[in-house]
């Protein structure tokens, strides 16, 4: 079967390249997509399947019930773009002015739309169900996944697997990573209420910018003096501002941050550290503050088993050499939620274009990949869903290799 299905890939191909290069001309925001969910619902009620409309707000869900009974897999693609001005010199550039697809969402659509066709052409043999996941708003918090698993996405489901085309691995390659994969990441503003006044008598003020610049320095303590050296962290101060003038000392200074960790007790102590050093700060130079902490995603944390179901059977497919084990890195996907509720994993999957002009990093408004990669998703894609709701939890491979 999985043959007979890759063939049937490799047929609709041009007609993903398509869809995909639409997507491309037409972008749109996160939380602000219209006609995306539109074309992804229309593909998949052309196909038969049961769809679900503004899941969440704007998901998509295609329900494919296979012949038999059995498990049920969902796959999440998600579809917004960022707002970038598209530099690239193709004839599928953005056509929206300052709207880009420039993180490869588009590829991750027209992938599991292609799943989607193929597998609903054999669905009376399947044993069990699928569920395909278009969600909206990856780029901005609070996300699209959230919403999309309380309106009921996972509702049923056994196990979810997600996939991200990676610039920084050629195409043909595939990254796995057991564990930790992407940092959670966080958000903090502090403001400081001194009292302005003449720079000439500092005396008579409290400068809000001498308070602030000694929390921005006690700040660089936490990750070195209280954080686990084992465990990772990055405390960044991105914008620190306060008054305008050469002689006056302002009433307020403002400073906003980004945290990312992967353990919860870290992110827990880094945002009471926060917290601690601008109070210890503000009192001793009599100076007020608000403090305000906001959780973004959680750290991407996949499953052992699901991840080498997915390493396996890329090593199957494309061969030992294609297939790396990719360390976690500090950036931050709301894939998390899924694997919170059901065990799963995220791969990346190399779309890098050796010859051609598209090796720019994700977010680069020259970014593309090459497209390909749609059919590497799918191929795995396919063999997973088959994989796992023939063989139940574990293949024998599978099995021996984790010991169960
Ligand atoms: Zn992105
Ligand atoms: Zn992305």
């Amino acid at each position: 079967m999985t043959e007979k299905l890759f063939a049937r890939l490799q047929e609709i191909y041009p007609e993903l390249v398509t869809f995909r290069r639409d997507l491309h001309m037409y972008p749109e925001l996160s939380f602000q997509e219209k006609e995306t969910p539109r074309k992804v619902a229309d593909f998949l009620t052309q196909l038969g399947l049961e769809v679900r409309t503004e899941v969440g707000g704007r998901g998509v869900m295609g329900i494919l019930r296979g012949g038999k009974p059995g498990k049920t897999v969902a796959f999440r693609a998600d579809f917004d773009a960022l707002p970038i001005q598209d530099e690239k010199r193709v004839d599928y550039k953005s056509r929206i002015p300052g709207v880009m697809h420039a993180c490869g969402h588009d590829i991750h659509t027209a992938a599991l739309l292609g799943v989607a066709k193929v597998l609903s052409e054999v669905k009376d043999e399947l044993e069990g169900n699928v569920i395909f996941i278009h969600q909206f708003a990856e780029e901005v918090i609070p996300g699209g996944a959230k919403a999309m698993i309380e309106d009921g996405c996972l509702s049923g489901v056994d196990v979810i697997y997600g996939a991200h085309v990676a610039s920084h691995l050629p195409f043909g390659t595939v990254g796995v990573g057991e564990g930790h994969l992407m940092a959670a990441g966080d958000t903090f503003e502090i403001d400081i209420y001194g009292a302005g006044g003449h720079g000439a008598t500092p005396h008579l003020t409290v400068d809000p910018l001498v308070v602030g610049s000694q929390i921005l320095l006690n700040l660089q303590q936490i990750v070195s003096r209280r954080v686990d050296p084992l465990k990772p962290a990055v405390v960044t101060v991105g914008s620190f501002n306060g008054g305008e003038a050469y002689n006056v000392i302002p009433d307020t200074a403002k400073m906003k941050g980004t945290v990312r960790t992967f353990d919860k007790d870290v992110q827990d102590l880094i945002e009471k550290s926060i917290g601690q050093i601008t109070a210890a700060a503000c009192e001793s130079a009599g100076a007020s503050f608000q403090y305000k902490y906001e959780r973004g995603y959680p750290s991407v944390w996949n499953h052992p088993e699901e991840t080498k179901r997915i390493e396996q059977l890329a090593k199957k497919l494309f061969g030992d050499e294609k297939v790396g084990h990719e360390p976690p890195h500090m950036g931050m996907e709301d894939f998390s939620y899924y694997l919170q509720k059901v065990p799963g994993t995220f791969f990346w999957v190399g779309g890098r274009d050796e010859e051609g002009d598209k090796s720019y990093p994700h977010h680069h408004p020259k970014f593309d990949v090459d497209e390909r990669a749609i059919l590497t998703i799918g191929q795995l894609f396919v063999s997973a869903c088959l994989n796992y709701i023939s063989d139940g939890l574990v293949t024998p491979e599978l099995q021996k290799e984790v010991g169960f």
